[in-house]
């Protein structure tokens, strides 16, 4: 759903999540995403399957998607940390399971370095679960030789989206 006025801007959500029903709560923050104002849901990857990278505790499920906005960057970023927190998102330590982790990864060429929000998001290109699903949707945006930086992290895609 996008109201008039700014031009969209092509933005890229990662999705993440490891605790409950993880494929559960990936699908319903892109229907909530898409049943946002000012936000459209323009393409999701599949569902893919990926070890804790840095962290302990049960596999992650991890997409990314691609919206279309009229947000500004910080006002996107306040919706992705909405959506965590009714998921029932708790941060008890840094890189603790959780049930939804919402990342803006790309928000159009936008570079922004601020207290709250860094864009591109500066661990993105480390994290296969980041790369593979963005390399599916948006070719355009992962180079060759990223993914090759990331090959030895295991992830697989599952049949389902
Ligand atoms: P996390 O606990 O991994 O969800 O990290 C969230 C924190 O990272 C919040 O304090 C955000 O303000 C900050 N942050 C900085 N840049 C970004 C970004 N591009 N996407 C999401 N969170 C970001």
């Amino acid at each position: 759903m996008t109201d008039a006025g700014r031009p969209e801007v092509t933005a890229y959500v990662g999705l993440g999540a490891n605790l409950g029903d993880a494929a559960h709560a990936l699908r319903s923050a892109l229907h909530a995403l898409d049943h946002t104002t000012g936000v459209r849901l323009c393409k999701a990857s599949s569902l893919y399957r990926t070890a804790p990278l840095d962290a302990s505790g049960p596999n992650y499920l991890n997409a990314v998607a691609e919206v279309a906005t009229t947000l500004t960057a910080p006002a996107l970023l306040s919706v992705l940390q909405s959506l965590e927190n009714e998921a029932g998102r708790e941060r008890p330590y840094r890189n603790a399971p959780r049930t939804l982790d919402l990342d803006l990864l790309l928000y159009g060429s936008a570079r922004i370095d601020s207290a709250r929000l860094i864009v591109p998001h500066p661990r993105m290109n480390e994290r296969a679960f980041v790369l593979v699903p963005l390399s599916e949707i948006a070719p355009g945006q992962v180079q060759c030789d990223m993914l090759t930086r990331v090959q030895t992290q295991v992830i697989e895609r599952l049949d389902t989206t």
